[in-house]
């Protein structure tokens, strides 16, 4: 065994996988596979791991369920660590939650609405962790996560130490689908960790809050193609009104016509891109360029991904 494989054994034990494909962890269904893979099913974990790759100089990632990144077919060289850190802390009195981040978004919901405490029902039918979504700022109509965040504990990289810090929601300057952590991907370096996070809800009858929940899941089927293959919206939206939304901009532009090998654009809504088939993650950058030329030309409008290309390309 080398040194590496040892290192990161003898830290994270049997639950250690290697050459994992990533495709299967993917919403998207694209992306070859990682060196070293590994499931953190708590918070503990989820350090030690981060810890671990830290030590001994490899690349890693904290995967959510994989509902918005576009994993590179040459996978990713390094450590993927599977965030399914689940606790949850409910004060009802307080309206205030405590959630670790690889709670799932639609178990959260189910569990604040049994305690009559509301708010959060927008998410309804988001896929992915509570983590992916703090990350990404994740929400819809014109409300986000952030909404409703009070603080979040993140492991950080302090003067060459990772350590444990609590920030309040100013610190992670959330903007529309991005974070202060999501903007520091762009610049390389330590990426800090989403490790837990408080809510602030609202009291509210449990059948409302199911009700509301159910209004907003229709709402999505109608508009949305949920049962395909694919990460969610592509690009960013540039405002508020419907004339500055990625989907209006590509529709009008004809992206729906738009294919390459079996990655097309979805025909219900234009800032999806499907995977239809056996689309490679190349196919799919590819059409995302293709479908982006297109708004350029049409609305000399630059439009910026919302989801994130991962691994080695
Ligand atoms: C059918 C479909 C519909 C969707 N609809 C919506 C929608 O209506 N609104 C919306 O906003 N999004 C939507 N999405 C996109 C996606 O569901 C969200 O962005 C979701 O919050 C991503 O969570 P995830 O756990 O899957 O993150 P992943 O895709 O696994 O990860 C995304 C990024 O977050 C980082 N990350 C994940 N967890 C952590 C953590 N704990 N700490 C630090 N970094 C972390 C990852 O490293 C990666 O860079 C949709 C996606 C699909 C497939």
């Amino acid at each position: 065994m080398d040194t590496l494989k040892e290192n990161l054994s003898q830290a994270l034990g049997d639950k250690l996988e290697t050459n994992v494909l990533l495709s299967k962890y993917s919403t998207i269904d694209v992306g070859g596979i990682c060196d070293y893979f590994f499931t953190a099913e708590s918070i503990e974990d989820l350090v030690r791991s981060v810890n671990v790759a830290y030590e001994n100089k490899i690349p890693f990632m904290i995967l959510g369920w994989g509902s918005n990144i576009v994993v590179s077919d040459f996978g990713f060289p390094g450590l993927v660590i599977k965030n399914n850190s689940s606790g949850i802390v409910i004060n009802t009195d307080g309206c205030e939650v405590i959630v670790d981040s690889g709670l799932g978004i639609s178990k959260l919901l189910a569990m604040v609405a049994s305690n009559d405490l509301g708010g959060l029902e927008f998410m309804s039918g988001i896929p992915g962790t509570v983590g992916g979504a703090i990350y990404g700022n994740s929400g819809s109509k014109n409300y986000s996560i952030s909404d409703y965040i009070k603080n979040v504990t993140l492991l950080e990289l302090v003067a060459d130490n990772l350590v444990l810090r609590s920030h309040d929601r100013e610190w992670m300057e959330f903007e529309h689908r991005s974070s202060k952590i999501k903007e520091m991907n762009k610049t390389g370096g330590f990426k800090p960790i989403i490790l837990t996070a408080r809510f602030r809800l609202t009291p509210k009858r449990k059948e409302e809050i199911l009700n509301s929940m159910q209004e907003n899941l229709a709402e999505k089927r109608v508009g949305q193609p949920l049962g395909e293959k694919s990460a969610g919206c592509f690009f960013k939206n540039l405002g508020f009104v419907p004339e500055q939304a990625a989907g209006y901009l590509l529709d009008k532009s004809g992206a729906k016509k738009l294919r390459v090998g079996d990655a097309r654009v979805s025909k219900k809504h234009a800032n999806f891109i499907i995977n239809s088939g056996k689309a490679s993650a190349k196919d799919i950058r590819k059409l995302a360029k293709k479908a982006a030329d297109l708004v350029e030309d049409n609305f000399k409008i630059k439009l910026e991904e919302e989801i994130e290309y991962v691994g080695k390309w």
